[in-house]
């Protein structure tokens, strides 16, 4: 770099400038999240809002179906994956275009905002079209080109944490997406990996982190239960203990019944059932108006 560019280089306050709470006076000494609609659903307000869903579009009759539980359950938006970022290229890969028309479907039958991931920058708008909230799943955290795309789509976005991701990294991840002119930015922690890794944890649901990113950033966090334990018994208490440090909602997996575990393609093991999650909804609701709560969420 010569003298000339340096001194052309805007002085910044830090990394990740335009989601640090520092950076904003009217947040200062408290520890209010900036709010994120989606569809009318608010993130950071101060009800939690429940997202949940399938792991993947399966098929039509699947995901209506579960669309339908979920809704009666309590939960505010849709989740479901119609492109699924898969670790080996021999498992199923999702339905594509396909599964967006369901999901399509899925929110006209009940009414629910939907969130749906994109693995790829050039599919951001076609599954614009259909997305409430374009999902950057944890594979994605630091693909800069993806980042910067869904930044642009001017949808909000729910950016998973990266299991190896430092706090900063997944800062300066959201950082790319607001450089675009897009805040509307909601945390999802979804387990990170650690030496524990065991028959009750795929990952470890790093807790600490919902009120280290209050204090840092204005962006409202949820937190993901079902990758981050990997199974189904471990997903209601780990969801109260998220809601209880303050989490702005949660994202939860859900399978229609136990008959159906076996013929799920997708994360069949960390799928809670209907009832499960009706108990996760009311719980939540519950706590909102509890004085510990308002401690965590300021
Ligand atoms: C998902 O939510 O469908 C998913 C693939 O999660 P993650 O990116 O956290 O692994
Ligand atoms: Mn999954």
């Amino acid at each position: 770099m010569n003298d000339d560019t340096a001194a052309s280089t805007p002085k910044r306050s830090g990394p990740y400038e335009l989601v640090a709470r520092s950076t904003y006076g009217e947040y200062q000494g408290t520890k209010r999240p900036r709010v994120v609609r989606v569809a009318g659903v608010a993130f950071g307000e101060r009800l939690p809002a429940i997202i949940a869903g399938p792991c993947a579009v399966e098929s039509r009759a699947q995901t209506l179906e579960i669309a339908r539980a979920v809704k009666k359950a309590g939960a505010v938006m849709l989740r479901g994956g119609a492109f699924k970022p898969r670790t080996s290229p021999y498992d199923f890969q999702g339905l594509g275009d396909e599964g967006l028309e369901i999901l399509a479907e899925a929110r006209t039958v009940t009414g629910l905002p939907v969130v749906t991931e994109v693995l790829d920058p050039r599919d951001v708008e076609r599954i614009g079209r259909v997305a409430d909230c374009l999902q950057v799943g944890s594979r994605s955290m630091q693909n800069f080109a993806l980042l910067r795309e869904v930044g642009q789509s001017g949808l909000p976005v729910l950016l998973k944490r990266h299991w190896a991701a430092s706090l900063t990294e997944w800062l300066c991840a959201a950082e790319y997406i607001a450089v675009e002119g897009n805040l509307d930015i909601i945390l999802c922690e979804r387990g990170i990996r650690t030496f524990s890794h065991d028959d009750y944890n795929r990952n470890t649901l790093d807790l600490n982190v919902v009120p280290a990113v209050r204090e840092r950033s204005i962006l409202p966090i949820v937190v993901d239960p079902s990758h981050g334990t990997g199974f189904a018994s471990m997903v209601p208490d780990t969801a109260r203990g998220a809601v209880g440090v303050g989490a702005d909602g949660l994202i939860i997996e859900v399978i229609a019944s136990d008959r159906r575990r076996r013929s799920t393609l997708c994360d069949a093991r960390q799928g809670i059932l209907p009832s499960e999650l009706a108990a996760i909804v009311e719980d939540a609701r519950s706590w909102s108006s509890r004085p510990r709560r308002e401690l965590a969420r300021g």
